[in-house]
């Protein structure tokens, strides 16, 4: 594994939090420390916040840099998955701002993903071997299953609507879908949710064998529902879902201080068979 360069040295973190839209500061992390990581592939959205979340090391990543720097199509997906592994992170939940593709997933509601469709295009890194390694990875089960229990314990225990299901279609960006993409993706391609940052972080987590799922979080009806919202609206909603997804990872942050359990889940295994 080529060495990245962390600043200041010998900072490690256990947990791993990449936030999405509206989530460029955890607000939970206590004894906040900025650290530069510098990788083979170049640098990740941004510092990283390393702090403690209940006794627990966290490692807080915005992924589209703070201030949202960074377009979806822009973010350097393999330096952040990287960075996070060279400070020892294990697990990696991950916090998106998604469109719904289907009515009973309303604005407000958090889906945990259990799958994924790929239509991003070819501006992307998706592999962190480009040769001569090789390697095919399963993406059957894309997500931690392990990890998607918990987040749905947490969710449910605090009263969310959290949906325990969910294909996500990513697509390219940053313009949005067309009605007849939308309709497309919604009716054709039986997707539920819709966003632009999943792929390729997903599978690169998977590659480095970490223990990664997604709290998707949904603003609005995607433009199927032809349904015309206001920036208002989605402002609104979006400033209620970083309130609940801050309370969510305070609450799970705690259940991830052990190590991945082989036993839950394949995640650390993900090598094993995929190397050629
Ligand atoms: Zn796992």
């Amino acid at each position: 594994m080529l060495q990245p360069i962390i600043r200041p040295e010998g900072v490690r973190a256990h947990v791993g939090i990449i936030g999405g839209s509206g989530l460029y500061d955890p607000g939970i992390v206590e004894k906040p420390v900025e650290v530069k990581v510098d990788t083979p592939y170049g640098s990740p959205s941004d510092y990283i916040i390393v702090g403690d979340v209940r006794g627990v090391k966290v490692a807080f990543l915005p992924r589209h840099g703070r201030g949202h720097r960074i377009p979806p199509h822009m973010i350097n997906y393999r330096a952040n998955i990287w960075a996070l592994k060279a400070l020892g992170v294990k697990w990696v939940v991950s916090v998106s701002a998604v469109g719904s593709l289907r009515w009973d997933y309303k604005p407000g509601d958090f889906v945990v993903p259990d799958q994924f469709i790929d239509m991003t295009k070819n501006r992307r890194f998706y592999t962190f071997y480009d040769g001569p390694a090789t390697v095919h990875v399963s993406m059957a089960d894309p997500f931690c299953e392990d990890l998607r229990s918990k987040i749905l314990e947490v969710g449910s225990k605090l009263g969310y609507t959290i949906h325990p299901r969910g294909t996500y279609i990513c697509i390219e960006g940053p313009r949005f879908s067309t009605r007849a993409e939308s309709r497309v993706w919604k009716d054709v391609f039986k997707a539920d949710i819709i966003g632009m940052t999943l792929v390729p972080e997903v599978n690169l987590a998977c590659e480095a064998q970490l223990c990664y799922a997604t709290i998707a979080m949904v603003t609005d009806y995607d433009v199927w529902a032809e349904r015309p919202v206001t920036a208002e609206e989605v402002a609104r909603v979006m400033a209620e879902n970083v309130a609940k997804a801050r309370n969510l990872l305070y609450e799970l942050i705690p259940l991830l201080e052990g190590e991945p359990d082989p036993g839950r889940c394949s995640c650390c295994k993900a090598l094993e068979y995929a190397i050629v």
